[in-house]
């Protein structure tokens, strides 16, 4: 059955191999285990049931939380030869009869649906005379209580399964890992917890970083420039910072739209679109924007202002390189946004544990703001992926970061001395002016002129001032109090800095980049796509992606079988595209007097296994033979848990093993004892309960050490 799926990731998605995680996915669900998937945003989850939906007999029913997202879904699916459809409240009834009755002659694949659906009868008794095969639920975690999004319609799901007169395999997928969420998405699907698959959370073509203490539009302004026919999204908090960071970017002549729900949904679907079919290459919006984007070529994503929590960070930065090309995410890191959040918590009507766990999380992002450690590692650890897998990436802004220290101990010390001067009664702005020596009015009538501080920094530009009083903020001496018109008081960080006992360190601006390096051919294609885009009437990235552009730009194919060659070219799309993007090339090679390239065979990531031995075998052996677990991972394509969990698999099964490499002889007296104490069902606590060095692998194999000793 896998060589069947790799045959279809090959004809129908033109790709040669799947990514890593992928095929534990498939191969779990397609030996009919109910299985949960994880994955980042981009990480690559919709293959991961489309492919076996293929391969099963019968029909696959998707549960989506967004209609603009079934569409988008269908359209991709459609474009590739796979027969698929949506049902929801925006089409009319006529249709909804229409694609009922081809449902029922077996039409389609994969069909959609939005939760709300189950509840109604007609369509239950439709799904019972179907041959379902398979039920994925995209966005699981709106299954929970404890996710961001929760949808109390999530919880038909399993009555709805249960009223199938032969039992689907379940897949629940989502991009959100806390242990509280995919603890409570197993429980209420019925998926064992050993079928949970955490992988792909290390997105390798996304650079992190965070601006701290800088203007936000100077940024911002400087980045675009550099990247002006990128397409990128903008996150800002509220809508009044949407219309006017449009404003400002639209003067500044940039080819901007904005998005947020305060607009007509016309408006709003017009900027949507406009974004989508390129025809303007950034978008300023609030988060209401992007749950239905599945567009791959967001070359960078900047968030303006902090974000509640890391799951909605990472799920928006996620949007960013969706096509694996190298993207950038920056968050824009200003103490007065943690003030925003908080505001935003308390308007809930959220109980008070619940407040406080939203608290915690926010805290959460405001460390990975100051961290100095590799930004991408502090994800993954946020996200529950064990120390053994987390590697730093070598990309991120703290992982490159070699930018000069500059002293500004005396600047900060004349800045914390105009703060206690006007009594920590003033914001920032009136700060700066009295340290520029501004003869400004209202200077004049508090008096502030005959202030020692006043004019103590008039060499420099006011806004260089409250640039300077932002990074004093942003790195705690200085805070702000709550409300429209925050007031400036010392912190007790600044304490040292005025009795000299430490210095105050700034480091130079962070460098923006350009993402994508200027290629003649590439441009050459994005054009062609962009015709064929604007003729067929689809967003470009359906037509190919940007990677895909890529690789033909380096190969440049200018036959059928060489672009069959390419990542992302397969049957349906070489009929209707390939002859004009041949064309194209063709001319290009005779311009330029060029060759078409070899063709360079990607790295292949995972590769399916070869012989018939079972995956979690071909793991048990190669660590019977004393390989390490990471190096196993690495051999075959696939994350340390995957093969963890292999080898708890063989263990139960009665494989005899050297519990000393798992399960430390130390630990086991003490772990058992505690399976005693609390039970077996919940693993966190048990971690919590126990020393930091027994990791949940050696938790997993005490437990089915125990049970076979019983
Ligand atoms: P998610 O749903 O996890 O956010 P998608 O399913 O939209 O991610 O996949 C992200 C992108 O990665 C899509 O453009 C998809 O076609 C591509 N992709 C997925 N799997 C592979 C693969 N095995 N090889 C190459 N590209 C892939």
């Amino acid at each position: 059955m896998l060589e069947q799926a790799q045959q279809i990731l090959k004809s129908y998605y033109g790709y040669s191999s799947f990514r890593r995680g992928q095929v534990d996915i498939i191969n779990s669900i397609l030996s009919g285990s109910d299985t949960l998937a994880i994955m980042p945003t981009g990480g690559g989850k919709s293959i991961c049931y489309q492919v076996p939906a293929m391969v099963l007999e019968g029909v696959t029913i998707v549960i989506s939380p967004l209609i603009s997202l079934m569409k988008d879904q269908v359209d991709a699916l459609e474009g590739v030869g796979i027969p698929a459809t949506f049902l929801n409240s925006s089409i009319s009834a006529s249709e909804l009869d229409e694609r009922v009755v081809a449902a029922r002659e077996g039409e389609y694949k994969l069909i959609y649906v939005a939760p709300e659906r189950l509840e109604a009868p007609s369509f239950r008794s439709l799904l019972r005379s179907l041959s379902v095969s398979m039920v994925a639920v995209d966005e699981a975690h709106c299954i929970s209580q404890w996710g961001h999004d929760f949808r109390p319609s999530y919880r038909n799901i399993r009555t709805m399964i249960r009223e199938l007169p032969v039992k689907p395999i379940t897949v629940a997928l989502t991009a959100t890992a806390t242990p509280e969420v995919s603890q409570d998405i197993c429980e209420l699907l019925g998926i064992q917890e050993e079928n949970t698959f955490v992988t792909g959370f290390a997105r390798e073509n996304l650079t992190f970083s965070i601006v701290k203490g800088e203007n936000k539009r100077d940024f911002i302004g400087t980045f675009l420039k550099e990247n002006r026919s990128q397409s990128g999204i903008i996150y800002a908090a509220t809508r009044k910072e949407v219309n006017e960071l449009h404003t400002f970017l639209k003067r500044a002549g940039f080819a901007v739209g904005k998005y947020h729900a305060g607009m007509s949904e016309e408006e709003r679907n017009e900027a949507q679109d406009d974004f989508l079919f390129d025809r303007t290459t950034v978008i300023v919006a609030t988060n209401a924007f992007g749950m239905g984007i599945d567009k791959s070529n967001v070359r960078y994503v900047i968030h303006h202002n902090l974000p509640k929590n890391m799951e909605a960070y990472y799920q928006e930065a996620g949007r960013a390189g969706r096509d694996g090309e190298a993207s950038d995410c920056y968050v824009l890191f200003a103490p007065q946004d943690i003030q925003l959040q908080k505001f935003l918590i308390e308007q809930t009507t959220l109980d008070e544990e619940k407040k406080l766990f939203e608290y915690k999380k926010l805290q959460q992002m405001i460390d990975y703001c100051h961290t100095e450690k590799c930004l991408q590692r502090y994800i993954l650890e946020y996200f529950g992926v064990e120390e053994d897998q987390l590697e730093d990436c070598g990309r991120c802004m703290n992982c490159k970061d070699q930018r000069e220290r500059v002293d500004i101990t005396t600047e900060a010390m004349m800045i914390f001395s105009c703060i206690k001067r006007m009594n920590e009664r003033f914001g920032k702005t009136i700060v700066a002016q009295v340290l520029k020596g501004s003869k400004n009015k209202r200077i004049q009538q508090f008096g502030f002129q005959k202030l020692s501080t006043y004019g103590l920094m008039k060499q420099r530009s006011e806004k260089d001032i409250v640039s300077l009083i932002d990074f004093m903020a942003a790195e705690g001496y200085v805070g702000l109090t709550n409300g429209q018109y925050p007031v400036l008081y010392l912190d007790q960080k600044a304490l040292p800095v005025i009795k000299g006992e430490v210095k105050v360190y700034r480091k130079e601006q962070v460098k923006t980049r350009k993402i994508v390096k200027d290629d003649g051919l590439f441009e050459l294609l994005r054009e062609v796509r962009r015709d064929i885009a604007s003729r067929e009437s689809i967003p470009p990235y359906l037509v190919f992606s940007d990677s895909t552009l890529r690789e033909m730009s380096e190969v440049r194919p200018t036959d059928a079988n060489a672009m069959l060659e390419i990542k992302g070219v397969a049957g349906t799309k070489l009929k209707r595209f390939g002859e004009d993007f041949m064309a194209a090339i063709r001319v290009y090679i005779e311009e330029n007097g060029v060759e078409p390239q070899k063709v360079v065979k990607e790295e292949v990531i995972a590769e399916l296994p070869e012989s018939d031995e079972p995956s979690h075998l071909i793991s048990f052996r190669l660590f019977s033979e004393g390989e390490e677990l990471s190096t196993i991972a690495k051999k075959r394509g696939m994350s340390v848990q995957t093969i963890q969990n292999h080898l708890i698999r063989c263990i139960s099964e009665g494989e005899s093993v050297d519990w000393e490499r798992i399960l430390p002889s130390r630990f086991e007296a003490l772990i058992f004892e505690k399976i005693d104490e609390m039970g077996a069902e919940k693993l966190k606590p048990l971690k919590e309960a126990l020393p930091d060095e027994v990791n949940y692998f050696a938790i997993k194999a005490a437990i089915c050490k125990k049970q076979l000793l019983q």
